[in-house]
């Protein structure tokens, strides 16, 4: 089993989960609801995390996780509610704070 993928933001962690499922790959999430009770952790150790089941597999994960990357570096969102643009590492829309879904 090898560690394919962290990051601070669930949704990415999320997302990136969702992708390599539909790749066909066998992914587990760790930490998933770690970060409410984390105490005396380091912040980094909360984060949640995507783990490849298979080390076979691995180039192939890194390939989807690089396009996944790529594209939401480009893409800011817009809002649904009230058509906003936001940037790509907010959840939130940052006029009305509705979801990005
Ligand atoms: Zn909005």
């Amino acid at each position: 089993m090898k560690l394919i993928y962290t990051n601070e933001n669930r949704i990415m962690v999320l997302n990136v989960k969702n992708v390599l499922m539909s790749h066909g790959l066998d992914v587990v999430l760790n930490n998933e609801f770690a970060s409410s009770a984390s105490g005396g952790l380091a912040p980094f150790d909360t984060w949640p995390e995507v783990w490849l089941l298979n080390n076979d597999d691995f180039d192939k994960a890194k390939k989807v996780i690089d396009l996944i990357a790529l594209e939401s570096n480009l893409d800011n969102w817009h809002c649904k509610n009230c058509q906003e643009e936001n940037n790509q590492s907010f959840d939130f829309c940052w006029n009305c704070h509705a979801e990005n879904t």
